[in-house]
């Protein structure tokens, strides 16, 4: 029904991955049927975990070097910013506009996306990265009432609230950068680390299609075509902020776009560790809901649902997610991450769900039966007793139950 390219459910046997998990799209065709490309397992072993065990074999002072010169081209005293860099000012942020600052003498603008909602540690965090940090900052924050609209729709059509959000995340740097006549920008861990399409790693080049793209009348946002839109109320001015530039004024703006992590090896673990030290960038004083962590995706209340909708429509959650992040960089093993997935994957993030009904404005029943709508039959089977997950990296189902 949803998103699905490959009924028959794999796991990966190094990490505790699926096939299930989708790739970054490009956000402009997402519908509710499209076919979505998710993570290759070849041979037992995830691209995602491929691309992680190579980083071993790789001459990474040369890597280096080739930052240097990249940098080179790009150092411009007589102008107010060299480098871009997006972010929240989470650990991921904090890494790249400080060590591009104090190690590399570069003069980065950083730029934020405003969350749907700050947590109170994502503020302390977002402050402390700027004043701490030496940061020249903007953030910004889209129309509220728009927001929330597309979020809602967003949910009601994908189940995938965090959507529109996305369309900023990716579209706002490179117009951004344009409007300040900044040529380079540089987003951080490589997208292949996670289940990018196979052959991605080998670049620090970001393909444009991610971020660039030509606005027509099907273009879509939260799953509905722009005239649709305009039928809910949302016209063209109010999406201009969401939506990308063309790949001709792009690539004719010559600015590049980077992943610093094909030049500086990234370990999520280590960079946490950096940001630390960097601006004290505090981790949560709890568990985050759904996994076993508490400095991810801190900053934003609505983190959670992101990956709790990617659980009902892949069966995949933040804990599988995150665990397999781990097993790739060796910090715990798959015997771990599988007891961890057991124990948290799934979980309904219910501190913030209040909050989050109503941002959306939506009840909490009518909340759970729009994401029952979107459980795949391949992966959920209901019984009398609760919705049960049957494909597991564990191999044995698991009842979690009924939420309403
Ligand atoms: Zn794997």
């Amino acid at each position: 029904m949803s998103y699905m390219g490959k009924q028959l459910v794999k796991f990966c046997t190094h990490c505790v991955q699926s096939n299930q998990r989708v790739s970054p799209s490009m956000v402009t065709a997402d519908s509710r049927d499209n076919v979505r490309h998710t993570l290759e397992i070849d041979d037992g072993v995830c691209d995602a975990c491929q691309v992680v065990a190579k980083k071993d074999s790789i001459d990474w002072a040369a890597r280096e070097q080739d930052l240097l010169k990249l940098l080179d081209r790009y150092r411009d005293p007589t102008k107010p910013y060299d480098v871009l860099i997006p972010g929240s000012g989470g650990k991921d942020s904090v890494f790249q506009a400080h060590v591009l600052k104090t190690k590399y003498g570069m003069r980065p603008l950083t730029i934020t996306w405003a969350p749907h909602m700050y947590t109170d540690v994502g503020w302390v965090n977002f402050q402390a990265w700027i004043n701490k940090g030496g940061f020249d900052n903007l953030l910004v924050t889209p129309d509220g009432a728009v927001h929330r609209k597309l979020t809602r729709l967003a949910y009601e059509n994908l189940l995938h609230p965090f959507q529109p959000f996305v369309f900023g995340q990716r579209h706002q740097a490179s117009k951004l950068a344009k409007r300040f006549g900044i040529d380079l920008i540089f987003f951080g861990e490589h997208h292949a680390e996670y289940g990018a399409p196979k052959g991605e790693d080998a670049f620090s080049l970001i393909p444009p299609k991610y971020y660039t793209g030509e606005v027509t009348p099907q273009s879509r946002i939260s799953g509905l075509t722009l005239p649709e839109l305009e039928k809910e109320g949302i016209g063209m001015r109010d999406l201009d902020i969401y939506l990308p530039m063309s790949e001709k004024d792009y690539l004719a703006s010559g600015i590049e776009t980077h992943f610093l992590g094909h030049f500086l090896r990234w370990d999520p673990q280590e960079v946490f560790y950096y940001a630390q030290k960097a601006t004290g960038f505090t981790p949560n004083d709890r568990r985050t809901e759904g996994t076993y962590s508490k400095y991810n995706s801190i900053d934003d209340k609505i983190d959670g649902f992101h990956y709790w909708c990617a659980f009902i429509k892949f069966g995949v959650g933040r804990c599988t997610h995150e665990a397999s992040q781990e097993v790739r960089h060796r910090h715990i093993t798959r015997d771990e991450a599988l007891n961890l997935v057991d124990l948290y994957d799934g979980e309904l993030p219910e501190r913030y769900l209040p909050d989050v009904l109503e941002y959306m404005g939506l009840t909490r029943e009518r909340f759970l039966a729009i994401a029952d709508s979107f459980r795949p039959e391949h992966l959920w089977d209901k019984r009398s007793d609760g919705w049960w997950l049957t494909q597991r990296a564990a191999g044995v189902p698991k009842n979690f139950g009924f939420l309403a």
